[in-house]
């Protein structure tokens, strides 16, 4: 920890505090040189059917390379851009982005969805669901088309109007999904108050569910759970044929994960997609 908190509530900062003041800066540098010149990216992951195998929709996963080398990873950059503020523009960027990009896929006869990442301080900011609505105007997408995923932390970032805001987004056709289901401490709360569409359970399960056997009755409860409640179930980090068979017979309905494919560059995925001839 960092930080920690004086007995007169003042905070004292420990001396690796200005070494990594150091690092963010060098990320916030970078972050906003990328911004203003147009150099991030987004990769695309597929997601599967869980029966039947094939693609349904991609996750869009924001990529920061310099000259063709990655420099930071999200997990690195995601939280310099939140600190700062940044992750507004960012995100807003994104969101364009996908929603652009899966509009060019759908027009190519790939109707797939589009899954994209938002941070608590872009949801809670004033004015999201018009910027939403905005760019699906602009792009034309179907909002069927487009699903965001929000975290605990996002949903509790939004304040007493959240269901509010929630309930607008949906109704504006767009789909909700609960990313990285099970890591927070109101999982379950969260899925019974906020109106999703589907949960995403996070990747710590899935990489367990082999080895230990509590993972695997957890797991099995998180499906079996969300699918009487009606949601969509989607395991991410799905390395193994034996996690994804453990996951299918649990009633899991999509799977992604290295197994079906990594991250990929927009032209990499739509090799991955089959023309359908109608
Ligand atoms: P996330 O939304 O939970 O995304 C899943 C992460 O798991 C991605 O990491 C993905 O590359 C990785 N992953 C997928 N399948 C596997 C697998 O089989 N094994 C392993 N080990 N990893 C797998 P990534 O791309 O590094 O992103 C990390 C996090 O950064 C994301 O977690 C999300 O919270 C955040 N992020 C990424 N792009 C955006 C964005 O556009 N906006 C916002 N707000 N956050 C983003
Ligand atoms: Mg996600
Ligand atoms: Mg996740
Ligand atoms: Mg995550």
């Amino acid at each position: 920890e960092v930080k920690t908190q004086g007995r007169d509530g003042y905070c004292f900062y420990a001396p690796e505090m200005s070494q990594r003041t150091a690092a963010s800066q060098r990320i916030e540098n970078v972050l906003r040189h990328a911004l203003a010149h147009n150099e991030l990216l987004l990769q695309y992951q597929p997601k599967v059917d869980a029966k039947l195998g094939h693609i349904v929709g991609a996750e869009a996963l924001l990529r920061l390379h310099v000259n063709g080398e990655e420099v930071f990873t999200p997990d690195q950059f995601i939280p310099v851009a939140e600190d700062t503020g940044l992750i507004v523009s960012i995100g807003t960027w994104a969101l364009r982005e996908a929603c652009l990009q899966a509009r060019s896929w759908q027009r190519d006869g790939h109707p797939i969805a589009i899954s994209v990442n938002v941070s608590p301080l872009q949801f809670q900011y004033a004015g999201f669901y018009e910027r939403l609505d905005a760019i699906l105007n602009e792009t034309g997408l179907d909002p069927r088309l487009l699903e965001l995923e929000l975290t605990e932390r996002t949903m509790m970032s939004g304040g007493d109007g959240t269901i509010r805001l929630l309930r607008r987004i949906r109704q504006r056709g767009v789909r909700l999904s609960l990313d990285d289901f099970g890591t927070g401490y109101n999982s379950l709360s969260y899925l019974k108050h906020f109106p999703v569409d589907a949960l995403k359970i996070e990747r710590a399960f899935v990489r367990d569910i082999t080895q230990d056997a509590e993972t695997a009755a957890i797991t099995r409860a998180i499906i079996g759970m969300a699918r009487s409640l009606n949601k969509d179930v989607i395991a991410e980090g799905v390395e193994t044929e034996v996690q994804s068979a453990f996951l299918r017979d649990a009633g899991c309905s999509h799977m992604q994960g290295f197994l079906f494919g990594a991250p990929m560059p927009a032209e990499k995925f739509e090799e991955r997609l089959v023309v359908t001839d109608d």
